[in-house]
């Protein structure tokens, strides 16, 4: 399904050599697109300040202790924790980050549960440990978790729920009620069962959310949660590979689970999260660097504006860089196909298991955005959208 994802994007460097890339409206993928100079500064001050060998030599498999104990203070000021280094693992991108947690719990044939629409990649994390997805149909009003069908699909060998918050592809965020609703349902089921189900919360857009909209940090909500972040969005790095997890004392047998995802770090051949980049990411905290989210809210506000007034359904997205669209026709496949007649390129949504709608990124310039309007105006005028 991400290989629907890249195919798209192909395409549009196809369509760019063809007709200019100025007339294509590539809105495929979630790569960033507003740089963070910072980070370039933060690059040299560690190269030459740092130490040869501390910075490139073999270190511990869950990273710099340093550099932890930075991160863990700054998760402690904003949201009221009480973590340590000991509870952080830095991890090669979010996507490890995942891997070694489940990679740490899943024995073959137990079962990890995600809310449609997803980011599908889960699927291989899942499978790769021979656990089994099942999927919470999504609801496609709000795009909110489906509480009574979450709770009817919680089994004896359910061993995690996946949330992602915000969301990719729908943009939307979680709120507190909803992540309260969540661990309600998630508690009485471990003590039905008398299992631990470990909640996991990928939050490689916290820091893209918009309007003052709160992100709820899941630890201070359900006694069995961990986080697993990512820089690649909030220091638009993803060519870095760059995160961690947090796993906090409160966790069942929170110490076993911190030995054998640091063990799994190494197993699965990660090693160790790049030695360079996770010093940078101390000198950018202590800096406060971040991206200017600025720039993201305009492209959200332009294109959210602009399509729901040529009669497009969408959930207004809070967060992430994206906006899930429904389709005007029940195959999305199809409006697709229309759209790249107006050189406009989006993501089917059945790549995130929910099939009827397509995603756009809208990590492009602002420009690009505007350059298409009057496409999105066509195809919805083809479609006898407009009001
Ligand atoms: N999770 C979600 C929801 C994502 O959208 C992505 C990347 O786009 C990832 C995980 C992987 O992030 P990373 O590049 O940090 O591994």
């Amino acid at each position: 399904n991400n290989s629907a994802i890249r195919a798209m994007f192909e395409e549009g460097k196809r369509m760019a050599a063809i007709y200019g890339k100025e007339n294509v409206y590539d809105f495929s993928l979630g790569n960033p697109n507003v740089p963070v100079p910072q980070v370039t500064e933060a690059i040299l001050d560690v190269v030459k300040n740092e130490d040869f060998m501390t910075l490139h030599g073999y270190m511990s498999n869950a990273g710099f202790e340093d550099v932890r104990q930075t991160i863990a203070d700054s998760l402690n000021k904003r949201f009221g924790t009480n973590f340590s280094f000991k509870n952080l693992i830095m991890t090669v991108g979010a996507a490890s980050g995942l891997n070694i947690i489940l990679k740490s719990i899943l024995n073959p044939g137990d079962e990890v549960i995600v809310f449609a629409p997803y980011f599908v990649e889960y699927n291989a994390y899942v499978r790769n440990y021979d656990g089994n997805v099942v999927i919470i149909s999504p609801d496609t009003e709000t795009f909110m978790p489906k509480l009574d069908e979450f709770e009817a699909k919680i089994t004896a060998r359910t061993k995690a729920v996946i949330i992602n918050n915000p969301n990719n592809p729908t943009g939307v965020v979680y709120d507190e009620a909803t992540i309260k609703a969540l661990a309600a349902i998630m508690e009485k089921k471990e003590k039905e069962f008398g299992t631990s189900i470990v909640l996991i919360s990928d939050e490689p857009y916290r820091e893209l959310a918009y309007g003052g909209v709160d992100v709820p940090f899941v630890t201070k909500f359900y006694h069995n949660a961990v986080v697993g972040y990512s820089y690649s969005k909030s220091l638009s790095v993803p060519g870095e590979r760059i995160g961690y997890v947090v796993i906090p004392d409160e966790v069942d047998d929170s110490a076993a689970l911190i030995g054998a995802a640091t063990i799994a770090n190494r197993v699965i051949g990660c090693v160790n999260a790049p030695s360079l980049v996770q010093k940078v990411i101390k000198y950018c905290i202590e800096h406060e660097v971040t991206v200017d989210l600025e720039t993201y809210e305009k492209n959200r506000n332009l294109i959210y504006g602009a399509l729901t007034e040529y009669g497009f359904t969408c959930a207004k997205p809070d967060g992430a860089f994206y906006l899930f669209v429904k389709s005007p026709v029940e195959n999305e496949k199809e409006f697709c196909e229309v759209a790249k007649k107006h050189h406009v390129l989006v993501v089917p949504g059945s790549s995130f298991a929910c099939p009827g709608y397509v995603r756009l990124a809208y990590c492009v310039s602002y420009e690009q955005i505007e350059r298409s309007l009057p496409a999105f105006k066509k195809i919805a005028e083809e479609y006898g959208l407009c009001k």
